[in-house]
């Protein structure tokens, strides 16, 4: 483990309001200012705390859960990207509705959201985790491998829809704020053309609409992209998100292809087990620097 600046909050009480995309219902969050390693905490409109750790995912597909008990909040996956890519450690999220707001499908309103709350530096260390071996999930198909690297996250993920206008598309990142306000957060949600009904008919995808998701079709997209790999760019936000749910900072490369939810908030609890098995095997956390 090694020490990265300081501990950061929100400055000042945010919030921000709009359609959840897959219940289609209006939703509001909040972000609030909160104390040195207190993590990132969902505050439900029932009043249960719900700390964004894998421990406390209760669906992955699709979109990202968190819940306990009866309570839950669904697609925390752009929000959790965007306060793990904006290096903000510790805030309480508290959330009116089933989901968070889709806003347009990517992360941008999120960091524009943070860049008005402001940042206030919270005197306390930031810890970031070494890998000390690599770590595999996944099967054939998706795959995704975390091994040791020095100098933060890096990412590389590859996707393949095969026979539609996206294709195969890869992308490596060292990931930085910089870096992840310009060439992540604008990354909008999408679907293929083909997938769209089916998930309308399960009852998902009911707030989806052109203002929030683009689609994929045979030989284009249903509007014009961001980037020309914006879907593999997508893919990477999700991870980001997704593995924040870590609960810890770390560093390492992670290499992802065809990745889900599923698959990455399995490596995110795969890691959690794996930092928290060595901070048990070291007495408690009281690691020195090496
Ligand atoms: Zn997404």
């Amino acid at each position: 483990m090694s020490t990265q600046g300081e501990q950061v909050t929100v400055a000042r009480p945010v919030s921000k309001e709009g359609i959840g995309l897959h219940a289609g219902e209006l939703c509001r969050v909040t972000l609030l200012p909160a104390v040195s390693d207190a993590g990132i905490v969902f505050v439900l409109g029932s009043g249960e705390a719900v700390p964004a750790t894998a421990d406390y995912v209760v669906d992955d597909e699709r979109a990202t859960a968190l819940g306990r008990g009866q309570a839950r909040v669904r697609s925390v996956e752009h929000l959790l990207a965007a306060l793990y890519g904006m290096q903000v450690d510790n805030v309480c999220v508290k959330v009116e509705g089933p989901e968070a707001p889709a806003c347009d499908g990517s992360a941008r309103e999120w960091v524009d959201l943070l860049r008005r709350a402001g940042r206030k530096r919270l005197g306390a260390a930031r810890q970031v985790r070494r890998l000390r071996e690599a770590v595999w999930v996944g099967d054939g198909e998706a795959w995704a491998v975390a091994a040791p690297a020095r100098g933060g996250l890096s990412l590389a993920v590859g996707v393949e829809y095969e026979g539609t206008a996206a294709g195969r598309q890869a992308l490596w990142i060292r990931l930085s704020r910089g870096k992840f306000m310009r060439e992540l957060a604008p990354a909008r949600t999408f679907a293929l053309r083909e997938e769209l009904e089916a998930l309308r008919t399960k009852g998902m995808a009911r707030g989806g609409s052109a203002e929030n998701a683009f689609a994929v079709g045979r030989d284009g997209y249903s509007g014009p992209l961001r980037f020309p790999d914006e879907v593999v760019r997508h893919k990477m936000l999700d991870l980001v998100g997704d593995l924040a749910l870590c609960g810890e900072r770390f560093e390492a490369q992670v290499t992802a292809v065809r990745p889900s939810h599923r698959m990455n908030v399995e490596l995110a609890r795969a890691l959690r087990a794996r930092f928290l098995g060595e901070r048990k095997g070291r007495g408690g956390g009281e690691e020195r620097q090496r």
